[in-house]
């Protein structure tokens, strides 16, 4: 991977370079899942006419390990994403109260 890469997701921004031991992931390759990944992290009106689902631009967008879920992951070391592994989206994450119907 290119260094200097950075985070699409909104708001985020984060690379290698401002923190070395962050785990950048490359959008899927399938253009469905890669629509997926691409609707939850970024307001897609603000890109305005970018083709944002073709393959030059996609290959050099990543997301960084914050936005996903432990569950996402295939280990604890949150290394490697499971295939069916998407971003959470940005308005669940900028929500300043988790909602955790199951705390109880
Ligand atoms: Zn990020």
């Amino acid at each position: 991977m290119q260094r200097g890469n950075k985070c699409v997701f909104f708001n985020c921004g984060k690379s290698k370079r401002t923190n070395n031991s962050l785990y950048l992931f490359k959008f899927p390759t399938d253009p469905e899942r890669a629509r997926l990944w691409l609707n939850n992290s970024v307001i897609i009106g603000i890109l305005g006419n970018i083709d944002l689902l073709s393959e030059t631009n996609l290959k050099n967008r990543v997301v960084c390990e914050d936005h996903f879920d432990d569950s996402n992951f295939t280990d604890e070391r949150k290394i490697r994403l499971k295939k069916t592994a998407v971003p959470k989206h940005f308005k669940e994450e900028s929500s300043d109260e988790e909602s955790c119907p199951n705390a109880n």
